[in-house]
């Protein structure tokens, strides 16, 4: 059968809305209208369970697609957030909150000569915004080929320019460590001691 679907609530969708007009106000002064949906994996009769949102073999938490110019005019809404309702279930608001913005900010407005582009339905048009890193790693590459390793390579990359920002736990953190922060930083030292007593 495959994943299942279902429209989110009538307060979760005002929860996205109210991401929207926080986080993305570009978007909500064009009254882009998004849509909520909440994916449900499946146990085959084998026991073996399916997750309901895979991105290049990967389990997602969430993913956003654009609609059509015919979708639109069949009543859809500009866009559609698809949330794993397994993890959303597990995630605090705080991390909902994230998530949900993570996929708003993928909404670009397409701008023309004289604003925002419509398409003929008089819908805002939209494309996808890139991520800024795009992760893809495989442990054992970087344990052999070490600092010629792509792996390597980009994590170098990461830790000059945006360190602070994606690490605030590492050592040389400016600020003191707040509960998650401190949380990660033993999390990473365990995974280094162990990694240390294992070679
Ligand atoms: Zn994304």
């Amino acid at each position: 059968m495959g994943a299942t679907f279902e429209k989110a609530t009538e307060d979760e969708v005002d929860f996205l809305q109210e991401v929207m007009v926080e986080f993305e106000p570009d978007l909500a002064a064009k009254r882009v209208t998004v849509a909520f949906l909440f994916a449900r994996g499946e146990t085959t009769d084998a026991g073996h369970y399916k997750p309901p949102l895979v991105k290049k073999g990967v389990r997602a938490i969430a993913d956003v697609k654009i609609n059509s110019y015919a979708d639109r005019v069949e009543g859809k809404s500009d866009a559609t957030i698809r949330y794993d309702v397994e993890q959303w279930d597990q995630h605090s608001d705080a991390v909902r909150r994230a998530v949900l913005h993570h996929e708003l900010h993928h909404l670009m407005l397409q701008m023309g000569e004289y604003g925002v582009k419509t398409d003929d339905a008089g819908r805002p048009m939209l494309k996808m915004r890139p991520h800024d890193f795009e992760v893809g790693w495989f442990k054992d590459i970087a344990a052999i080929h070490g600092h010629n390793a792509v792996e390597t390579h980009q994590a170098g990359l990461l830790l000059d320019d945006a360190g602070q920002m994606l690490w605030p736990w590492a050592p040389d953190a400016p600020k003191p460590l707040d509960a998650f922060d401190k949380s990660i930083r033993s999390r990473a030292s365990r995974a280094a001691a162990a990694s240390a007593s294992a070679n």
